[in-house]
């Protein structure tokens, strides 16, 4: 079987618990493509980009980074903490990458609503516009990422 995976074989790993436990698709019975499309539909309506996001959500881990476990301010009314969790996840898609199991939880001082996400996440929506299927415990929406992250 040489060659790279189909997105049919990528979305069966995907939907399994082979990479993380509850797969990557929650209860969303939606093809792989239809998630995407859609998330990048409500992207576009909100006329940010995938790239702006996964930046800001490099951005924020980063600057979380050097006080792993500590709650630092990060500009713009929010703060940040970052969860260490030894190991690496590989990328379901089949590119080969590796990311660690980081965790960046990010809160907003104004009103307390916060999310996390995972290195893993930010690959995903970087790399591949994928924000995993709803009903998934990693599940970012992105209307909610624009608002949190791009002051949107
Ligand atoms: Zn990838």
């Amino acid at each position: 079987m040489p060659g790279a995976p189909t997105m049919r074989q990528i979305e069966e790993l995907m939907r399994c618990d082979r990479i993380v436990a509850g797969g990557f698709f929650g209860n969303d019975i939606r093809p792989l493509e239809e998630i995407v499309q859609a998330d990048a539909a409500t992207l576009k309506a909100l006329k940010a980009t995938s790239d702006q996001l996964a930046q800001r959500m490099k951005a924020l881990r980063d600057l979380g980074l050097p006080y792993l476990g500590n709650t630092v301010a990060a500009g713009e009314g929010l703060e940040v903490r970052i969860d260490e969790n030894r190991g690496t996840l590989i990328c379901p898609f089949g590119d080969g990458t590796r990311h660690f199991k980081t965790i960046t939880h990010c809160r907003r001082l104004a009103d307390g609503r916060q999310r996390r996400w995972s290195d893993l996440n930010i690959h995903l929506i970087e790399a591949h516009g994928f924000f995993e299927g709803q009903g998934c415990a990693f599940r970012l929406e992105p209307a909610d990422l624009v608002e949190l992250l791009l002051l949107r």
